[in-house]
């Protein structure tokens, strides 16, 4: 399979999907994450185009970590709209990675850029077979999947998972990757290391302290969604799962039936 992953941001995909990745690509498939913007914005020492270019080297950096491709489109971060343009410009990304999954934030989220990801991702699906529309890269036969990276928000309605994923087996691979992207997680001036109370004052314990503080995202998840791991892993074996990422079906693209959506997925 060939499975294409939409982020707002240059650590999106790598924490929404990033053991999952890990083992689909053990199970010899390809991966693509695209990061819809540069991420030139979220740092409190560096900016711009210097920013930009940490960024890019970070998620290539996750890239050869977990055996994908990766690219960064040069939209400034906080910019991103729901334009024409974009949207066409996912077209042409999803067609050619000849894509039979799509993964993307769900359109509605605290951060704008999130949101138009989703909107974007979204819009693209009805045009990707139409081979009249951007005739000059070939449209696709069939339909991909579209499903949502979790999240927590409740309104207008909660994430509700059509599949679950135990990545207890790879969680080092997610370490790892979030330890690749310091100028988010890591560095004194990063995002989380200047607005977290209460970290170390050390680099280590800082990078671990905010590492472990994230992939509590994951351990929320497989609470969340014991019964749905139950029914993919039986209850004995969910029972001890404690990080899951989990993902939710699009009503457009591809409709699949229960059995073969979770098929589509890695145990
Ligand atoms: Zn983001």
């Amino acid at each position: 399979m060939r499975i294409i992953a939409f982020g707002a941001h240059p650590d999106d995909c790598e924490l929404c999907c990033g053991g999952t990745t890990a083992k689909w690509v053990r199970d010899g498939h390809a991966v693509k994450y695209v990061s819809l913007t540069n991420g030139n914005v979220g740092h409190f020492t560096r900016h711009g185009d210097e920013l930009a270019a940490i960024r890019r080297a970070e998620v290539e950096q996750c890239a050869r970590i977990l055996g994908i491709e990766t690219q960064v489109l040069d939209i400034n971060d906080g910019e991103l709209e729901p334009s024409l343009a974009n949207r066409q410009r996912v077209i042409r990304l999803i067609r050619d990675w000849q894509a039979d999954i799509v993964l993307c934030h769900r359109p509605n989220d605290y951060h704008p850029d999130h949101r138009y990801t989703g909107q974007l991702v979204q819009d693209a699906a009805v045009l990707l077979l139409a081979k009249f529309y951007l005739p000059d890269v070939p449209a696709l036969e069939r339909n991909p999947v579209f499903l949502y990276y979790a999240d927590e928000f409740q309104k207008p309605v909660p994430f509700t998972p059509s599949v679950v994923v135990g990545i207890d087996d790879v969680i080092d691979v997610k370490r790892a990757l979030i330890d690749a992207l310091p100028s988010q997680f890591a560095d004194r001036d990063s995002w989380m290391g200047a607005r977290m109370q209460g970290l170390p004052d050390d680099d280590d314990g800082r990078r671990i302290h905010i590492r472990e503080w994230l992939l509590g995202r994951e351990r929320r998840i497989a609470q969340r969604f014991r019964t749905q791991l139950a029914d993919r892993y039986g209850a004995d074996d969910a029972g001890r799962i404690t990080h899951a990422e989990a993902f939710e079906r699009s009503e457009y693209g591809a409709q699949l039936s229960d059995a073969k959506l979770d098929a589509l997925f890695p145990r």
